[in-house]
């Protein structure tokens, strides 16, 4: 959905995204709905977004490889800038990495993108490290069982083939 820049009143446009089309939903599984609110702002080229998002999401763990739902709450800020380019705009390329220090789209036409920028939040969103539980025990690296649900049988041997871990993540991944 594209909001232009002229769409934009002077105090500003309050949106509550109720479409749940500019979720990505071909790369992240999610669970019920997905809410969204924005508010923008205008400033000659520049706009203001400011929004929050609030969506339940299934994701693999990292260490024992079975999927969790997490509830990611972002609020975020992000600015517009729409830069009219010219062959007289020399500095162009110094301009866009300050943009980039600063959180700043820069955009080719004088509107906004909203479910391209909500749909790019979500991800921003996402956790660094994905894990079902902080205390998850993970995949034993021995006999790769998922050391959550069963106790490993393998010991802590050394020799333990890295061949059977692969093994095991099949086996679990299936
Ligand atoms: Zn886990
Ligand atoms: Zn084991």
């Amino acid at each position: 959905m594209k909001v232009r820049f002229d769409e934009i009143p002077a105090d500003g446009l309050r949106l509550t995204i109720t479409d749940e089309a500019w979720f990505p939903d071909h790369e992240l599984e999610r669970r019920g709905k997905v809410a969204a609110a924005v508010v923008l702002r205008r400033d000659g080229n520049r706009v203001f977004v400011e929004g929050s998002l609030s969506v339940t999401v299934v994701l693999t763990c990292d260490r024992c490889l079975e999927p969790f739902a997490r509830e990611l709450v972002e609020d975020f800020q992000v600015d517009c800038e729409f830069a009219e380019s010219g062959p007289f705009l020399d500095g162009a390329d110094e301009h866009e990495i300050d943009a980039a220090e600063m959180d700043t789209i820069m955009l080719d036409e004088p509107a906004v993108e909203l479910y391209e920028l909500l749909a790019e939040q979500v991800f921003l969103a996402m956790p660094a490290r994905m894990l079902c539980a902080d205390e998850c025990r993970g995949l034993c690296s021995g006999c790769g069982i998922d050391l959550n649900k069963g106790q490993c049988r393998c010991g802590t041997k050394e020799s333990a083939s890295p061949f059977k871990v692969l093994a095991g993540l099949k086996d679990i991944k299936k």
